[in-house]
């Protein structure tokens, strides 16, 4: 996937089509995405997707530290 990140002031397409109320901030880039509940993650998927790769889809907390 080589599509680049659209600005953060554009939602994640997940924060579109998930409740209101799951709706939280990407931790790293905070840009609005599906965050809460089920289905939900700490980061939006373009801050997601590089973390995927390194390890793997079963990640679900992510440290950021550096
Ligand atoms: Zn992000």
């Amino acid at each position: 996937m080589t599509t680049a990140p659209p600005p953060i002031s554009e939602p994640d397409p997940s924060a579109l089509v998930c409740p209101g109320d799951r709706v939280g901030l990407c931790a790293s880039c905070q840009r609005k995405t599906h965050k809460y509940g089920s289905g939900g993650c700490p980061l939006c998927q373009w801050c997601m997707a590089p973390v995927m790769e390194r390890w793997g889809p079963g990640v679900r907390y992510v440290s950021t530290r550096v």
